[in-house]
């Protein structure tokens, strides 16, 4: 299970020598891989190279006949640590990740990685989430590259380009005994487009053709040898990789007619400098340029002879480099003024210190850069005053006067989400005991920290709520609450929290949410994945079982916990009653509440193709709607206060004497009850009645309706009979 199926696209893998290869970024990322004969493939999934990931888990026949090894890690630690295998041999390999989180989570490995050196190219494919739309703190993978003497590579956003740097990428691993990050943003991954394929390359060694083990003490990371290593990384690694960049020309420059001026750009943002130049009339949309540009495909490292014979000529250049501290411009001044060119340098003097340059930005910033030449021979569609104009400010105040008006509209859960009711039972067992301090997570459920449950005060990484809970504890009037994902959970909760927690005699509550996914990053496999029989229905029945199914349960009791509950998340009543048992308990040590219920995106992914072909031929299929009574519904929204599912709308009260808008329940219902039980179990209100949609009906399911039908026509006739008695 996977957010996208890449199915079809992966029999493009296929491509030969010569033929045209056309598709996404990711896609054209995998076939470089094979291309470049990889030896083995793994990661962690999460935005934006969770896509990847699936690519390569549905590639995995292409991947198997090719002899190619592929690991769905357990973690970015756990994919970092896989690269060792090109420390002694000559295996080329390719992990991915999220960064900079991922990068966190690996950085040990990687620096004993970068330490030891490595005789196979090994790279780390890394989805830098930077800038508009980026979901985690705001750093990137530079500065780590920097620390640890690891190359970056941050190609031009086209499908050549990026094939090449792979292809190129692993050559410069291999000449400069150094692993090599790969940077992917966004945009880089959806990119689409074409290349000319070559053909697929097997490995030099797998498992049909092993290597021949052996030991090269040199290259374990203890003294003496680290001093060496530190010693090679500047005597060796670092010239030869200057050396190769040059060489093979990996840095393009592209020469202009205004030669006195000039724009450093990493690769990345090559697209968005083109677009702004164009719009100032100074390129074409092939990318035919006045300004000379000097494209840095290679962000780190620099290299100092190719800057100085693109800057020596110039009266001025410009680098433009998202984020801060400026490392690139740093290093390029030091470049200059070490060879004595005085060419002054623009960057974050007049380009924002801060977040992504969009396309506004870059126009505007390219704009002040060309208009303080000394000379005024460059010809500008627009002035800067007329860039800065089209951000109007009526539109700036508009949304000021908007963002006072409206709530702000933070991503929620799914309609239907089985996290839902767990937060809807937390929140009316908050109402009973007082306000709780919770350790939150990183995942889906870490949306409860929002409207309309605001739950959860911290958030620390992946798997740490647990952690995090143990400086607070003893100074809390409650037991300390944490709740984690399974995801989570298993890539390092189990350890850095539960072992951890029973170890240190914690005695707190623990609520792992078992969706049986890595939901937030798309839905990938995780140990504990749901077991069909968990859940009744036929349609279900016909999922296929799990080979090495984990549960987790069983991992908590081996790590000591005695105090374990698991209940269905949709059991509101019955979720509520074991949160009260675990935060009054008097057991001594951690309790633990695995509240399950299979993330319902994933489960109507799954479900819906089997309801579809179950209807079209021909079988009895039941589905739930719920929906609210206008005539009691009261309008005060309590039930959308508690719950907070996107199918839970207002509308128009169709009774003439209320003005009130009345709550209502839109088509996207997936019919899971949830706010049904609410109303219940909260003691809102009766509006609530499930509807039960019969595709296919059968012969007693007829009869059934019919006799209904009877009854209720009786009924009302008698009714009406009686009101005309009383109207006499
Ligand atoms: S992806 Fe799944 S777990 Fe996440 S919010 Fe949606 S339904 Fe809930
Ligand atoms: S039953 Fe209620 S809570 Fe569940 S999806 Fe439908 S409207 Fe949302």
């Amino acid at each position: 299970m996977a957010e996208r199926s890449f199915t079809e696209e992966v029999k493009k893998l296929r491509a030969g020598d010569g033929e045209i290869f056309k598709g996404e970024g990711i896609l054209a990322i995998t076939k470089a891989l094979l291309q470049s004969g990889v030896s083995y493939v793994g990661g962690y999934q999460g935005s934006p190279i969770s896509h990847l990931m699936d690519v390569l888990n549905d590639a995995q026949e292409i991947l198997g006949e090719l002899g190619v090894h592929f690991e769905a890690n357990g973690s970015e630690a756990t994919a970092a640590a896989m690269l060792s295998a090109s420390i002694n041999y000559p295996l080329r390999g390719a992990v991915t990740w999220k960064s900079t989180v991922g990068t966190n989570v690996a950085s040990d490995a990687l620096s004993n990685l970068a330490s030891a050196g490595v005789t196979g190219g090994s790279m780390v494919i890394v989805g830098e989430d930077y800038g508009e739309g980026s979901s985690i703190m705001q750093e990137r993978s530079y500065a780590f590259a920097m620390k640890a003497q690891m190359w970056l590579l941050d190609p031009r956003p086209n499908l050549t380009s990026i094939v090449d740097m792979v292809e190129k990428g692993f050559e410069l691993s291999e000449a400069s005994n150094t692993p090599i990050f790969y940077m992917m943003r966004i945009r880089g991954c959806h990119v689409t487009g074409e290349f000319v394929a070559k053909d697929n390359r097997a490995p030099r060694y797998s498992n049909t053709a092993p290597v021949n083990p052996h030991r090269e003490p040199e290259k374990i990371i203890l003294p003496p040898y680290v001093y060496e290593h530190e010693r090679e990384k500047i005597a060796q690694r670092l010239p030869a990789a200057i050396e190769f960049i040059q060489r093979e020309g990996l840095n393009e420059v592209f020469e202009g007619r205004f030669n006195h001026v000039g724009i450093i750009t990493c690769g990345g943002s090559y697209n968005t400098v083109i677009r702004a130049l164009q719009r100032q009339g100074l390129a074409d949309v092939y990318g035919a340029t006045d300004i000379p540009i000097y494209c840095l495909n290679v962000a780190y490292p620099l290299v100092p002879d190719e800057l100085v014979r693109f800057c020596a000529d110039k009266e001025q250049v410009l680098v433009l480099e998202e984020g801060q501290p400026e490392y690139i411009e740093q290093g390029i001044q030091t470049a200059l003024r070490r060879a004595d060119v005085q060419t002054r340098v623009f960057g974050k003097d007049i380009m924002p210190m801060a977040g992504e340059y969009t396309g506004q930005v870059m126009l505007l910033g390219i704009t002040r850069f060309l208009s303080a030449s000394r000379r005024h021979d460059i010809p500008l569609t627009m002035k800067e005053q007329q860039v800065a104009a089209l951000e109007t400010p009526l539109v700036a105040d508009d949304i000021a006067e908007l963002m006072q008006q409206l709530p702000p509209r933070p991503a929620g859960l799914c309609t239907g989400c089985p996290e839902r009711p767990l937060f809807s039972a937390l929140k009316q067992v908050q109402e009973e005991m007082g306000p709780f301090h919770i350790s939150s997570d990183i995942g889906c459920h870490s949306f409860a920290t929002a409207a309309p449950f605001n739950l959860g005060n911290t958030i620390m990484g992946y798997g740490l709520s647990l952690a995090s809970s143990s400086g607070v504890r003893h100074a809390l009037p409650h037991k300390a609450i944490s709740i984690m994902g399974d995801g989570g959970f298993w890539h390092n909760g189990l350890t850095s929290g539960v072992a951890s927690a029973v170890f240190n005699g914690h005695d707190g509550l623990l609520i792992v949410i078992d969706n049986g996914y890595s939901a937030a990053t798309g839905g990938q496999d995780i140990p504990s994945l749901v077991e069909p029989n968990l859940i009744a229905s036929t349609i279900d029945a016909d999922r296929p079982k799990r080979d090495h199914w984990q549960s987790i349960e069983d991992a908590c009791r081996g790590a000591g916990v005695k105090w374990i509950r698991t209940i269905s998340t949709y059991n509101i009543e019955s979720m509520k009653q074991t949160l009260r048992d675990a935060l009054s308990s008097s057991a001594p040590g951690l309790k633990v509440i695995v509240a399950e219920g299979e993330c319902m995106l994933n489960r109507q992914r799954r479900v819906k193709p089997l309801l579809k072909q179950a209807i079209t031929t021909g079988k009895r299929v039941t589905r739930s709607r719920f929906y609210i009574d206008p005539a009691t519904c009261t309008g005060d929204h309590g039930c959308i206060r508690l719950s907070g599912c996107p199918s839970l709308t207002v509308r128009e009260n169709p009774d003439p004497l209320r003005t009130d808008p009345v709550s209502y329940v839109d088509n996207t219902c997936v019919g899971c009850g949830v706010c049904g039980t609410n109303a219940h179990s909260a003691v809102l209100c009766p509006s609530f009645t499930r509807v039960d949609l019969l595709h296919n009906p059968n012969v007693v399911d007829r009869v059934v309706t019919g006799i209904r039908r009877r009854v209720h026509n009786w009924w009302r006739r008698r009714d009406l009979k009686r009101q005309q008695e009383v109207a006499l």
